[in-house]
């Protein structure tokens, strides 16, 4: 069998004709490699032969009987009945839809024959309903054994899947490993012919941690990090450096209000590096809420104008647009550059004024939205994209981002979610990673206190005295369930009960409102015309709102430690001293207790990360799930963090000149060789 067999379409199998191709399809297994790749969740144990009177009703059974009587009622609706005994007792087989010549030579009578499937009582008699099987004597091997158990769609039954996967599994040609046989001892891996036998034959798919399953997840993640390496070689490709003397820059950071922190300094640096090499930059600033990157990914701006380039500045939204653009106008004030500010809603004349100094050259530095990115926006000599909070984007949306930038373009991401250091390379392995592991030193920590929900009249007073003394104060509402709906309308309730204690200072924002309205309502809230927003979690991460100290969070209990920490961010930026409030319902989990726990210890947004990762696993990672990366199937960081350092190295001693012919049947496998471009033999 040549091995390119498994890439085909499973309609090439035997058996598999277009209704069952669809049905598969629904499981998603369209070539005959996704049958490999759908693992049994379990077996079904055929493999002991029971005697009637030894039967457990509602279980599945193998039993050895004989027909005695067939019984076929010309009646509509009533089931064909085969009546079956053994030495010690009797048992109804019963079929509906079954025609009668089929089941005539299946059940012989009095010949012994092994049938296999779930026993019922009915009408004080045991009675097998359509079993799964039923076979001769010399075909029992077939049937008497630990079954695998797969999940299947309606129109598709254990037998019939059976058939099909056993065509593949028992059929598979040896490959020719990629990985060696030292390497596979050292790691407990195992070849891949007999990884994938044992898992669909052995109980190795139940248990993640079998050395079959680990071959699987490690797999996986070579072919993802693979792609991600290839990926990455593609962007980096050779520039013009940039050429600069830092004095702007030096000049700038003497102005400052504040020293810089060591952190910044070291990012700074590794940015300056990257803008004076060859290759082009594509890296990622990783701070916390609050670190301070906007800063940094100025004074790379100011540098990459010196070196008579034009810059782009992009936010998620208008407001933290505008807030970049006041920062900047402010920043160079003493240097005499043209900065302009373009969102969706400048207006025409403006617009095109902007688009011609840009083309001209004379804009040095473009501020805005995403609307930065139209087609008819054309630079003269474009150096630097900057994105800030960059977890909007996926893997594809960064490369196609890196290209439109053109060859000169260097390219700085901001993220404020820290990600746990297993899922480093999943998340951003095709880019460099910057990390501000440090918080400005004068920052006050906020003080982070929990309280149970019934006691909520104790906050009036509290919140009062907040506003007393010209403090804004957010009111996150319960997180019910992943209905936005649902989520509003306990917003709304909120908002109501407030406003009648705090009359006319209450605004309300939630997700079904447009995105314009929304930064309305932000923008009140930011000019103090509000006092207290009431929320549900859509509030922007990276707004600064310098006046909001107080944040409270009802129902914490149903979010994670990360998305609880970046809710908290968005306190604290100011001078005064802010406090967070974590209402809880009654009855608290022991998961809950631990978070609060390291909630009130820690500010630390990477530790945070990695705890909650402990905590929760790995889907429900709040940057995770924005990255626009999809799950692993196999491999998981929580139970796998072995295998994602192991895969992490593995892929960097490769390099990123990946032998194709090498790893062609591991990129295939997992759907990677048309993102890498390759297919060959
Ligand atoms: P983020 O990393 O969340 O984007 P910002 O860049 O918005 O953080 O910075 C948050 C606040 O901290 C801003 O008001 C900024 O002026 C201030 N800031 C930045 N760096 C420092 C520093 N080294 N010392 C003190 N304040 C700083
Ligand atoms: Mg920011």
């Amino acid at each position: 069998m040549k091995k390119d067999f498994i890439f085909n379409e499973i309609s090439q199998l035997k058996g598999v004709g277009p209704q069952l191709s669809k049905y598969l399809k629904k499981k998603k297994i369209e070539k005959i490699k996704d049958i490999i790749l759908n693992l049994p969740y379990s077996k079904t144990d055929r493999s002991k032969i029971s005697k009637i009177n030894e039967l457990e009703i509602g279980k599945i059974h193998s039993i050895k009987v004989k027909a005695i009587k067939l019984n076929f009622p010309r009646i509509r609706n009533l089931p064909n009945k085969i009546i079956c005994e053994d030495e010690t007792g009797k048992i109804d087989i019963v079929y509906f839809n079954s025609r009668e010549g089929y089941l005539r030579k299946l059940f012989p009578i009095n010949e012994w024959i092994i049938i296999s499937g779930k026993v019922n009582y009915f009408n004080k008699k045991y009675q097998i309903t359509n079993p799964e099987y039923v076979t001769k004597l010399e075909n029992q091997e077939y049937v008497i054994k630990n079954i695998p158990k797969y999940n299947l769609t309606k129109g598709i039954n254990e037998k019939k899947y059976r058939s099909i996967s056993e065509q593949v599994i028992n059929n598979i040609p040896i490959i020719n490993d990629w990985l060696d046989d030292n390497f596979i001892k050292k790691n407990n891996l195992i070849n891949w012919n007999e990884c994938i036998t044992n898992l669909h034959n052995s109980k190795d798919a139940e248990n993640t941690q079998s050395n079959s399953y680990r071959r699987l997840a490690f797999d996986e993640l070579c072919a993802n990090f693979l792609t991600l390496s290839h990926n990455r070689k593609k962007i980096k490709k050779n520039k013009s450096p940039k050429k600069f003397n830092d004095h702007q820059a030096k000049n700038i950071i003497k102005n400052l209000p504040f020293e810089l922190t060591n952190s910044q300094k070291d990012v700074l640096a590794e940015i300056n590096l990257d803008l004076l090499s060859q290759n082009r930059m594509f890296r990622i600033i990783q701070g916390d809420v609050g670190s301070g990157k906007t800063i940094v990914s100025l004074l790379a701006i100011i540098n990459v104008i010196t070196s008579g380039y034009q810059c782009a500045l992009m936010s998620p939204t208008e407001i933290l647009a505008r807030q970049h653009y006041a920062l900047a106008k402010k920043i160079f004030n003493s240097i005499n550059l043209q900065i302009e500010f373009l969102t969706g809603k400048t207006e025409y004349k403006k617009r095109k004024e902007i688009l011609a100094n840009l083309s001209s050259g004379k804009t040095k530095l473009l501020i805005g939205t995403h609307a930065l990115f139209q087609k008819k926006i054309n630079f003269k000599k474009l150096g630097l994209v900057v994105i800030d909070e960059q977890h909007k984007f996926g893997v594809k949306q960064r490369s196609d981002l890196a290209k439109k930038g053109g060859d000169n373009c260097d390219v700085l991401l901001m993220s404020a979610t820290p990600i746990p250091r297993t899922m480093m390379m999943s998340l951003y392995g095709d880019m460099d990673i910057s990390k501000i592991t440090e918080k400005p030193a004068k920052r006050k920590k906020i003080i982070t206190l929990s309280k149970p929900e019934k006691k909520i009249d104790e906050l009036w007073p509290f919140i009062k005295k907040q506003i007393e003394i010209d403090n804004q104060v957010f009111w996150v509402c319960p997180l019910i369930e992943e209905s936005k709906f649902l989520d509003y309308s306990s917003a709304k309730k909120k908002y109501e009960l407030i406003n009648t204690k705090f009359k006319n200072k209450v605004g309300l924002i939630h997700g079904a409102l447009k995105k314009e309205e929304k930064e309305n309502i932000l923008k009140k809230f930011l000019d103090k015309k509000t006092l207290i927003l009431v929320s549900t979690t859509v509030i922007e991460v990276g707004i600064d709102f310098p006046n909001a100290n107080l944040i409270i969070i009802e129902n914490a209990n149903k979010f994670g430690l990360a998305q609880l920490h970046q809710l908290r961010g968005r306190v604290g930026r100011g001078a005064k001293q802010s406090t967070c409030i974590l209402l809880f319902k009654d009855g608290l989990s022991k998961n809950a207790i631990k978070r609060i726990k390291i909630l009130k210890e820690s500010d630390d947004g990477f530790f945070i990360a990695e705890e909650d990762l402990k905590l929760r696993g790995f889907g429900d990672l709040i940057g995770f799930q924005q990255s626009g990366i999809k799950n692993f199937r196999f491999a998981d960081p929580v139970h796998h963090e072995d295998l994602f350092k192991l895969a992490e190295n593995f892929v960097r001693n490769i390099g990123e000149e990946i032998n194709q012919n090498k790893y062609y049947f591991l990129l295939k496998l997992f759907d990677k060789a048309e993102i890498i471009n390759i297919d060959k033999i």
